[in-house]
């Protein structure tokens, strides 16, 4: 919802207008940074869309803004790396191929450093709404003209003050200023933290941003079929096992556990260290795990061969039977790292709810204020 700033009598119909745009809105999409739960306007709304509901649960979504930058980082790395995979001769020198091969890992390394450092830094701002909300004041949010002492960046003078409107509304709203404080201590700060801490890079956010991952073993499916003909070892069936069936098993499975196990890590050691090296340690402590994983799913795969001969045994001659192993136990990790042990509105400090508000308290208003709504023209 945008409200015009620079006219005055559109900035009151917006405001006027505002009870009824949350009421009749179906959901609230909310564009998080660690800035949004100390702007006034930011958590009025927030606030105001939750009570205007509150016999059905709110249609709230909340995404992160950094979770943009982190997508397209990890994308990027991955782009790198599974194109670098084509430039790696089949035959030639071996340094040349350890070059390649070096500077891949180094590439990928860095991707997930960067990407860890970030995603700590996020679950450390997570923390920090947390024990804001928790301790919400209304004297304390910010307000963007009271900041700046209500004179405009040419000079002007502000003449409406947002704060002196909005506490207006919220006394309307909520009945008292407590009551709007102990609503954004119990209903907001819940829901904000289950949004932020479940919703944080998901299996499907992990599934999108290593599509090239998909794109690389579709590639190599495709040149398999190409040259059939100068293999004579290998079939079609090459190419749907080590093609689409492989591919789907790093792309669905193992590679979303792998980013899984590194944001609980950075979860669970978000703490920000006194020293920076050693800061960067624990960063490069969890990169290790990573990478740790990454070698267990290589030598997963390896089981693939006697499950399938054991299985063989049992089911009789079946296709693909050795892919189909190695892809049903990456989708069954994938299920515990997502549903099991990641990251959720537990993984941070326990909420606890505010005793309920026992003192009335009038609405405070400005000896002289601006602009006044009657209680019929903002009720929710
Ligand atoms: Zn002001």
């Amino acid at each position: 919802m945008c409200i015009d700033q620079e006219d005055k009598r559109q900035k009151a119909c917006g405001m006027l207008s505002m009870g009824a745009f949350l009421k009749y809105s179906d959901s609230l999409l909310v564009l998080w940074d660690p800035s949004y739960t100390r702007r006034l306007w930011c958590v009025f709304e927030l606030a105001g869309f939750m009570r205007s509901r509150p016999a059905g649960k709110p249609k709230l979504l909340v995404r992160p803004l950094i979770l943009g930058p982190c997508s397209v980082l990890l994308t990027l790395t991955m782009v790198v790396v599974v194109t670098a995979i084509g430039w790696v001769p089949e035959q030639g020198d071996l340094a040349g191929k350890l070059a390649l091969w070096g500077s891949q890992v180094l590439v990928l390394l860095i991707g997930l450093y960067a990407m860890i450092s970030v995603a700590r830094g996020y679950f450390r701002a997570v923390d920090q709404m947390r024990s804001e909300l928790f301790n919400f004041s209304l004297e304390e949010v910010q307000c963007y003209c009271c900041q700046r002492n209500h004179v405009d960046p040419s000079g002007n003078r502000i003449q409406i003050c947002d704060r002196q409107v909005l506490l207006q509304c919220i006394g309307i709203w909520f009945g008292t200023l407590e009551a709007f404080e102990q609503s954004v201590q119990a209903e907001v700060l819940p829901c904000l933290l289950k949004e932020l801490s479940s919703h944080f890079f998901t299996y499907r956010h992990c599934v999108t941003a290593t599509i090239p991952l998909l794109w690389s073993y579709l590639d190599l499916a495709a040149a398999i079929l190409h040259y059939l003909d100068q293999y004579p070892g290998r079939t079609w069936r090459s190419a749907m096992d080590d093609g689409i069936l492989r591919g789907a098993s790093w792309w669905l499975g193992a590679v979303p556990t792998i980013c899984a196990i590194a944001m609980r890590l950075s979860c669970a050691l978000r703490k920000r260290r006194e020293r920076a090296w050693c800061d960067c340690l624990v960063t490069f402590g969890i990169l290790l795990c990573t990478v740790a994983s990454f070698v267990v799913f290589v030598q997963l795969e390896q089981l693939k061969y006697p499950l399938g001969a054991l299985l063989q045994e049992w089911l009789g001659p079946v296709r693909h039977l050795n892919e189909c192993v190695f892809l049903l136990m990456v989708l069954l990790s994938a299920g515990v790292a997502f549903g099991c042990v990641g990251i959720h509105p537990r993984s941070f400090r326990e909420v606890r709810l505010p005793p309920p508000a026992t003192m009335e308290k009038p609405v405070e208003t400005a000896n002289e204020p601006s602009i006044r709504f009657e209680r019929n023209q903002l009720s929710l």
